[in-house]
This record gives structure tokens, sequence and C-alpha cells, in this order.
């Protein structure tokens, strides 16, 4: 099954959903997209078009299981646009996936991607599945057959996919396999987060944390903060978290507490972070009995006194209700959406500096850029080159936004959606309107 419905922005955001609360992350994704819309004075037309995806797909995925039985999942893959070039973004398996919270996540794809001036669109898919219940052979043939069924989605100057929450490099091969098998030919530009020797970019697996950490860097010497006189709490212990944590370890910084879902670990002078990412290899990536820190519960670690706060775990993790204990300086958002909308003003009053997820997080995408680049140039780059040019993009979009906040005098969240909306509208009135 597969649908192409055209949308209009009343639709977009009123359309009755699970997740659609006040907190939910597509409702804190629309509550800033109206927020920046009014500030740059947006027509009517113009907000309807930016509000809307472009394309939805859902697709049923028949697979069957290793016992011979035959079960079939949903799959969704939205196309928020494409103004900027194709459509980029990543895919996540999870039980709870649904068309709404992919089509929100699409759009702040479209947002993040403009933030750092790459030419891509935004997209995002998904898989309602749970894939801890999956063997290898079953999340196989699932991921082949989600692939095959948006053959005519996906595509190198099309819509071009990327790991997200519990997928993989080895999902990405296999994506890029049936792809290429499908076109007769070896496509490796059609997915990123690729394995290195299937037409991966060194530094893409980092990148999302180097990313944070350069934007945290950035915004630590606007508030004229050595690196290394600052203390830090990083909540979330994946991909994101423990390289963040890590590259602050390197500059200096004292970590003072982070968690993973087994607990938060607390030490007031420093975490040894290097020791912590061995003993999390060689604990089946868990800190669970981690023995060299205090316990702390996440709802104190996320209000500890301390310089940086790096959320990098999940969405919807500082609101209203909590948002006027944090007593940190600067907010930088490793993961999608930790802060809902209604904390926004809090934080602010408070004279917290945020960095927005959709710059903050945006070094993921940056890198699969240049993987994509690096794919259909058939070159590949070393990773202190990776990291060099990571390093300049991800510190002109701060730059770049800092300067909107000033010439608005608003925050940085609103002004990296500022940023970004008023480029995507730019392109698009250039454009035009295909009639
Ligand atoms: N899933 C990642 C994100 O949310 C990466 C997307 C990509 O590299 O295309 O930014």
């Amino acid at each position: 099954m597969s649908s192409q419905k055209e949308n209009t922005a009343t639709n977009f955001y009123k359309e009755p959903g699970p997740k659609l609360d006040k907190e939910s992350p597509f409702e804190s994704m629309m509550e800033r997209f109206r927020n920046a819309a009014e500030i740059l004075n947006l027509d009517e037309g113009m907000f309807q078009y930016l509000a809307s995806p472009f394309k939805q797909v859902i697709v049923s995925i028949p697979v069957v299981m290793d016992d011979g039985r035959i079960e079939v999942f949903e799959g969704y893959r939205v196309i928020h646009d494409n103004v900027l070039g194709p459509s980029k973004g990543g895919i996540r398996y999870a039980p709870d996936v649904n068309l709404d919270e992919v089509k929100a996540l699409a759009s702040w794809m479209t947002w993040k991607c403009a933030v750092v001036n790459v030419p891509f669109g935004g997209a995002k898919g998904g898989v309602r599945c749970d894939p801890k219940q999956l063997s290898m052979s079953e999340l196989e043939r699932l991921t082949r057959r989600y692939t095959a069924n948006l053959l005519e989605v996906f595509g190198p100057d099309r819509d071009i996919p990327a790991p997200d929450m519990n997928t993989n490099e080895q999902i990405m091969a296999w994506i890029m396999d049936t792809y290429s098998m499908n076109s007769l030919k070896t496509e490796t530009a059609v997915v990123t987060g690729k394995p290195i020797i299937l037409g991966g970019s060194q530094g893409r697996k980092e990148a999302t944390g180097r990313g944070v950490v350069t934007v945290t860097l950035a915004a630590l010497s606007k508030i004229g903060l050595m690196p290394n006189k600052a203390t830090v709490v990083v909540q979330g212990f994946g991909n994101v978290g423990s390289i963040s944590a890590d590259l602050m370890y390197q500059q200096g910084s004292r970590i003072i507490a982070v968690s993973d879902i087994s607990g938060g670990y607390y030490n007031e002078k420093g975490l040894n972070i290097p020791e912590m990412m061995d003993y999390l290899k060689s604990n089946n990536n868990s800190l669970e009995g981690y023995p060299h820190a205090g316990a702390i519960s996440n709802e104190d670690l996320l209000e500890l006194e301390c310089d940086v706060l790096i959320p990098a775990a999940k969405e919807d993790q500082i609101s209203r209700d909590n948002a006027p204990n944090i007593k940190a300086r600067i907010i930088s958002e490793g993961a999608n959406g930790p802060v809902t909308a209604n904390a926004d003003s809090i934080l602010n009053d408070k004279g917290i500096m945020v960095i927005p997820d959709i710059l903050a997080n945006a070094g993921g995408v940056t890198v699969s850029y240049f993987e994509w680049v690096q794919d259909r140039q058939g070159y590949f780059w070393t990773e202190e080159r990776v990291n060099r040019r990571l390093n300049r993009m991800m510190r002109s979009a701060f730059d770049n936004t800092y300067a909107v906040s000033e010439q608005y005098n608003i925050t940085l969240r609103q002004a990296a959606y500022v940023y970004a909306i008023d480029r995507v509208a730019t392109t698009l009135k250039m454009r035009g309107i295909y009639a």
C-alpha cells in the first residue's frame, strides 16, 4: 500500500495520533516552526507549503519468520521536502514508530540540513517492529523487503536513508545491496552510514558527538569559559553521549555525571571517561556495575549544577516540570527533541543558553553528506580531512545561528529555525511552484 497525499498545513498539525499531545516531539516541532514563521513574517502560502510533507508512503512488509510463519510489519517513509536537494534522513526500527512521529522527524531533517548548509531536503523512515525480538536473518529479510517496497522512493539523487534509532551499518549494507541488485549496478551513494569497507566514510560513527562538541566549545567561548574549567553532565552513553563525553574529557573538562539505561554515575571530582568507554565495551555495551562512581537518579542528574548539560538520550527529558530546576549554563542537545517547547521560555528566562538539536546534533548528517560526496566521486578522504571539514561546517553553522539570534534578539533555537526556514523559503521562491 502506498500513498502520495497532498496535505495542507491544517491537517498536518491537527491530525490525531497517539503522540499528539502538547509534549510530543511533533507538537514541539510545530510550535517552534510557527514561532519562527511569525518572526520571519512568512506568508500563509509559504507556511502551508513548508508545514506539509511532500510525500508520505506506508508499506506493508511481509516477512517469513524463522519458524516458517508469515508476519506482516508496517513501514513508513516520509519526505518532508526536496527543495534544497535530494531528501535525507534516517530509518528507525521501534515498536511504537508511527506515521505521525516520522512526519515530525522528517521536517526536523529539513531544518537540520538547512542550518548546516548541506544541499539536502528532509526525510525520515521507520518500521514498526521490536528489533530485539528478531533474529539476524529475520532482520535482514525485513530490511530487504522494506527497501524493495520503496525502490521508487529511494535513490542517490532522490532520497537517501541513513541509520537512526535501532538501525546500524549492517542494516545500511543490506539496503545498499538490495537497491543495487535491483539497479543492476552497485549504488553506494543510495544510503549513508555504511560500513567503511562498503563505501562508508571515516569519522561517520563519531560525527554526531564530534559536532556536539564543536558547537559546545563555541558556546563556552561566548560565555568566556575555558573548556578545561568547565563541568559537564551527559545524559545517555550511547554513540552520541559517549563520544561527546570523551571529546569534552579530552578538552580537559570535568565530566561529573553520565547515565545510560542501567542508571546514573556521579563523581564530583570527575569521571574517567576513557575507562568508562573500555568498561562499556567489555560489559555488553552497558555501564551496569561500573565501580568508580556513585549512583544518581536520572531526575537528579539533569538538575545538577554544571556548566554544560548534554542530553543525548531521548525526547522530552526537560519539560515545564523540571525546567525551573535546571542549573546548567549551557544545554547542548545531542538527542532530537530533549527539551519540550513549553520549557523553552523557562530556560530562556533563567539565562540558559540552549544549543538546539537541529544545530547541535547536525554533525551526523553533515558527515553523511561527505559520505555521499565521496561515494559519487569514488574517492575517499582521510579521517583527518573529514573531521577538519566537519568542524569548519559546524562552527560556521553555530556562528550563522548566533548572528541571527543577535540580529533579531531571539534565542539560538528560534535563530536556527529562522535561519533554516529562510534558506528553504528563499530557495523555494527562486525555484517557483511547478504547475
Ligand atoms: N538519523 C540521523 C539524524 O537524525 C542522521 C541522518 C542522516 O545522516 O541522514 O540526524
